[in-house]
């Protein structure tokens, strides 16, 4: 689209005027210039190193750190590789997760030893599991499966194809679920 706009007036400054413009310019600028390196100037108020130095804010850190006891558990959420997690507790709380460093010191049934390579091992699933614990969806009644405990009150036959569908082995996720006990031996249906 074809611009309306009147052209911009051309002011005339003569050569002369405009050098001495710029020398007044340059000038307030090094003035300006010597004005803040005044503030870069060193102070001299002794040596740093002989003053005390205020190390209160490594209180915080070692505060969030603190804990009043610790054990080792088996992390096995529904996988294989069942690793070994420190808990650190503190106010009977699991606070946090860490590794034992200590796969290559022991062995399976068969003798066979972990090499020191495999610390540490656990995963971000492991080190956090312990959130699951407390978490508004932790498990928290011992349950089971209503087509596995009738499974085990027939003797545990053998899952052939017919048995797999009568105990709902077939049917993971629309079985029911029941409390395998409250008190007095009382199997109740949630
Ligand atoms: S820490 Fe991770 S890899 Fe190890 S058992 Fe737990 S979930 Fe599995």
């Amino acid at each position: 689209m074809k611009s309306h706009r009147p052209p911009a007036a051309r002011i005339e400054i003569p050569r002369r005027q405009f050098l001495q413009f710029l020398g007044v310019g340059a000038a307030v600028s090094l003035s300006g210039l010597q004005a803040a390196c005044t503030l870069l100037q060193p102070v001299d108020d002794g040596n740093p190193l002989a003053r005390k130095v205020s190390r209160e804010w490594e209180k915080i850190y070692h505060d969030q750190y603190r804990y009043d006891s610790s054990f080792d558990w088996v992390c096995s959420p529904n996988d294989t590789h069942a690793c070994r997690i420190r808990a650190y507790v503190r106010n009977g709380i699991v606070v946090r997760s860490g590794a034992t460093y200590d796969y290559q010191k022991y062995a399976d049934l068969y003798g066979n030893h972990a090499s020191i390579n495999w610390n540490p091992r656990q995963c971000a699933k492991g080190y956090t599991f312990h959130r699951v614990l407390y978490g508004p969806y932790r498990l928290r009644h011992p349950i089971v499966r209503k087509g596995w405990k009738a499974w085990a009150e027939a003797g545990f036959p053998e899952l052939t194809a017919e048995n797999k569908d009568k105990f709902l082995f077939t049917h993971r996720g629309e079985d029911k679920f029941l409390f395998t006990h409250r008190g007095d031996d009382e199997f109740i249906q949630i």
